[in-house]
């Protein structure tokens, strides 16, 4: 079993730093992608959970000492300057939690205001003071990742304790109790690669406890079949029920 917490604290230790009140995080890259129909985007490095299926895990996601240290302001002007000449209307932080040191994305935020900020996490970190920061954006769009349909299948995929599914679930009670609008403000995405139907109804119903809306948008995720999230499912012990190959179609691990 793995403690988020001590990941989390690893992260702070090795891939945060505060210099004069600036909150500072390490990148690996940056890059215009094809999601959401065109996004400008910064993988950031460090995460709190070590997801079976996660495609970042060579390059960021589990990494606590590679990449660039960058500002707030640093980050903005790189993502702006790639939004500009792509002429999208998008920007995120992927490759990592970039709720970890919140301070930081919200001010990465804050500075790209004229643009969507799609802010993907894994839900694990937003209490109640948090969900009230985000919600005051009105730039930010929250899609809390729900990693599997159930706490067993979560404590599966994370090798994490079953009860932070919970978190997943109250992050979005938050965001929504903050007033954020759901489905349009805030949604759930959800990795069924692992479920089972019966377990997508599970979740299902558990979203519906929190917003009756939720299960009408979400944004179902599936394994994709990258070499090296092969080696990763295999090193776990992992094998998806539902997985795409890297173009997208339908595949099958072997
Ligand atoms: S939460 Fe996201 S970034 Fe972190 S390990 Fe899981 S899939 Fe990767």
């Amino acid at each position: 079993m793995i403690d988020p917490e001590m990941l989390l604290a690893l992260v702070m230790q090795r891939a945060v730093r505060v210099d004069r009140g600036i909150v500072y995080r390490r990148y690996a890259r940056f890059r215009a992608d094809r999601w959401y129909g065109g996004i400008a985007t910064a993988d950031v490095v460090g995460c709190n959970l070590r997801c079976g299926m996660c495609w970042a895990w060579r390059s960021t996601s589990y990494q606590l000492a590679r990449g660039e240290w960058l500002s707030p302001g640093d980050v903005a002007e790189r993502l702006g300057r790639i939004a500009r000449s792509r002429g999208f209307g998008q920007v995120r932080i992927s490759g990592g939690e970039p709720l970890i040191a919140a301070q930081h994305a919200l001010r990465v935020a804050d500075l790209l205001g004229k643009y969507t900020f799609i802010l993907e996490t894994n839900g694990t970190l937003v209490d109640s003071k948090l969900a009230r920061e985000l919600s005051s954006r009105p730039n930010i769009v929250v899609r809390v990742s729900i990693k599997g349909a159930t706490p067993e299948e979560f404590e599966r995929i994370t090798l994490s304790p079953r009860q932070y599914f919970y978190r997943q679930l109250d992050a979005l009670r938050h965001l929504i109790e903050s007033g954020m609008k759901p489905c349009a403000d805030v949604y759930p995405a959800a990795m069924l690669g692992f479920s089972t139907d019966k377990s997508a109804r599970e979740l299902k119903r558990a979203l519906e406890a929190v917003d009756p809306r939720l299960p009408e948008c979400i944004d179902v995720e599936y394994v994709i079949l990258y070499p090296h999230v092969v080696r990763l499912l295999r090193a776990r012990g992992l094998r998806p029920t539902r997985a795409v190959s890297p173009g997208g179609v339908p595949a099958f691990m072997v």
